[in-house]
């Protein structure tokens, strides 16, 4: 089977991991130094912190903004459940609002909709790797006194407006999953230019301690001593899976490349099918295409589907509305509630996209399509 997304890892990237492994740090070391600095100058911004998945990347951006109980998060039900789970864990309430039903991204305006004077953060994600409207979401955000949050698990390498992703929003975060653009197994990453929120990141994912002397509240009491100021978790990214991400961000223009080179191909193939709707592109974008998101019409996507599975087409569907997962069912949201999003979701098949895909594996994938929806 053609997986829908998979890593592409060289004889570098195993002599990168085979050196730490040998190495005095298997975790926090110096290899975390060097990939947090060099996903910061990629991306642009002052700040990158690394932690060991997109989930826990959301989880302590959320934290670092302080959203808690009482408050709200405005997002969309269009990506995965972490984006909201994440948030709810911190005992936030989550307002799912509608997608753009051109891109299925998050609509600013129904986004701006949905503020209410407990919305403590918007957070907004690049479907598929197509940037969200940035400055839209920016505007929202500085008007009410909200921190604009960028699930940019897909879009690490995209651009809007050539500022790349990670210096748009107030926190972003990234996914190093191996169906992402880039991989470190698992891991991920909160990058932001707010130093204050940094550093509540950075506490936030190593169990709140504070060991600066001049941070501490109880001074002088000897070398052993360390605080803890607030509650955290453990979310270090080991030095091994650092090191995994400073080779792979070194090819990380080359991925973005190939990826682009396969969106062309299908776009091309499939431009004379009536019944199918292509990926559409944010104004002034240029996407890091992490996914291939295809509409068929709703009452064919379930035999579309098993059509190309059976022919060794690893297809997969994103995402399933986040409110419809019974978790959220139980707390009473219902079916309805955004009609864009179900719409996209009803209609929508990932085809395989990744660049280790070959030109030939391009076209069986073509050929399979064209097939099952001929
Ligand atoms: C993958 C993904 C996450 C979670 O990332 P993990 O590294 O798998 O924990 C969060 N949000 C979106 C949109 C994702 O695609």
């Amino acid at each position: 089977m053609l997986p829908y997304g998979r890593q592409s890892i060289t004889a570098d990237d195993i002599a990168a991991v085979a050196a730490v492994l040998e190495s005095d740090w298997l975790t926090t070391g110096p290899q975390v130094d060097l990939f947090e600095r060099a996903i910061a100058e990629r991306v642009g911004a002052a700040q990158a912190v690394s932690v060991t998945s997109g989930t826990a990347a959301l989880h302590v951006a959320y934290a670092a903004i302080g959203v808690g109980p009482g408050d709200e998060v405005v997002t969309t039900p269009l990506t995965f459940v972490a984006t909201a789970a994440t948030a709810a864990l911190l005992g936030a309430k989550i307002v799912f609002a509608d997608v753009d039903p051109a891109t299925g991204n998050l609509d600013p305006q129904a986004a701006r909709a949905a503020v209410t004077p407990r919305t403590k953060a918007v957070a907004a994600v690049d479907y598929a790797g197509n940037p969200v409207e940035a400055r839209a979401f920016r505007e929202l955000a500085d008007e009410h006194g909200l921190a604009f949050l960028e699930d940019a698990a897909h879009s690490v390498g995209s651009t809007l407006e050539d500022r790349p992703v990670g210096s748009l929003a107030d926190v972003t975060c990234f996914s190093f999953f191996p169906t992402k653009n880039m991989t470190t197994a698992e891991g991920g990453a909160v990058v932001t230019s707010d130093e204050g929120l940094a550093l509540r990141a950075r506490a936030f994912k190593n169990h709140g301690l504070v060991r600066e002397p001049e941070r501490l509240r109880h001074k002088h009491v000897g070398g052993w001593h360390q605080e803890v100021h607030s509650f955290g978790l453990n979310y270090r990214l080991p030095d091994v899976l650092c090191a995994l991400g400073v080779s792979q961000l070194a090819r990380l223009d080359q991925f973005v490349a190939r990826r682009a080179t396969i969106k062309a191909r299908y776009d091309e193939a499939f431009a004379d099918l009536d019944e199918v709707r292509l990926p559409q592109v944010t104004a002034g974008a240029a996407p890091a295409w992490h996914l291939y998101p295809v509409r068929v019409p709703p009452e064919r996507r379930r035999n579309v589907f098993d059509r190309l599975r059976a022919d060794g087409i690893g297809v997969q569907v994103n995402y399933i509305p986040a409110y419809w997962h019974p978790v959220f069912e139980d707390l009473g949201y219902r079916r309805g509630l955004c009609p864009h999003a179900e719409a996209y979701y009803a209609s929508e098949i990932s085809l395989p996209m990744f660049p280790a895909l070959t030109d030939a594996q391009v076209d069986q994938v073509i050929e399979a399509f064209r097939r099952a929806m001929g």
